[in-house]
């Protein structure tokens, strides 16, 4: 009958799941637009898109009064992209507090303990469910471990030496250990905490 996608949480990416299952080519990415596009003339209501979808952003309807659910259900959502980055690490959201601007990060790690920056851009953000928590990440380091996240500038790159994002740096006392590159899946968590451990056996 017809699929339905919650914009306000979808990341709008080319690489979608949904449109590379979608058998009629209901689901597709217009450049011009930048944005993926629904077409329910070509929608059977099969489902396969739905389920390809990791944080629930696209919805299919077999009935109308479904649809109309379904589309009260989105624009009643208050939730944007930008929370669904703010919990790229955590099972429980993450508080406003915990983003800084990148010019703030030798301020933020000048501390006696250990400081995680997770340097990030619009391209390098993944979906929540694909992500490690960061209560996992932390679970073997010092209670007092903070953690920030800063949106990535040239200056910032360069300076610590971040070939690719979103990046992790780790630091000691204000000095930087290290820095782990790439996004990591829940499948690498182990991967992703002996390389952190690794950093601060320094
Ligand atoms: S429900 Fe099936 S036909 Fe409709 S958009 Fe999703 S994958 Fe395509």
């Amino acid at each position: 009958m017809a699929v339905l996608i919650n914009f306000k949480i979808c990341d709008n990416a080319k690489e979608c799941g949904g449109i590379a299952v979608c058998p009629t080519g209901a689901l597709s990415y217009n450049d011009e637009k930048e944005s993926i596009v629904i077409d329910n003339d070509k929608c059977i209501s099969c489902g396969r898109c739905e389920s390809e979808c990791p944080i629930g952003a696209i919805m299919v309807a077999r009935t109308d009064e479904e649809y109309d659910k379904l589309k009260e259900e989105i624009d009643n959502d208050t939730r944007t992209t930008k929370d669904l980055f703010v919990d790229r690490y955590g099972a429980t959201p993450l508080s406003e507090f915990f983003m800084i601007e990148s010019v703030d990060i030798e301020n933020k790690v000048n501390n006696d303990g250990i400081t995680l920056i997770e340097l990030y851009n619009d391209d390098s953000i993944q979906c929540l469910l694909k992500s490690i928590a960061i209560k996992d990440l932390t679970k073997d380091l010092p209670k007092d471990t903070l953690f920030y996240k800063a949106e990535a500038t040239d200056n910032i790159l360069e300076k610590y030496n971040v070939n690719e994002l979103p990046s992790l740096l780790v630091f000691k006392k204000g000095k930087i250990l290290g820095n782990i590159d790439g996004y990591y899946t829940v499948d690498e968590k182990e991967k992703l905490l002996s390389e952190l451990d690794e950093i601060l056996q320094k």
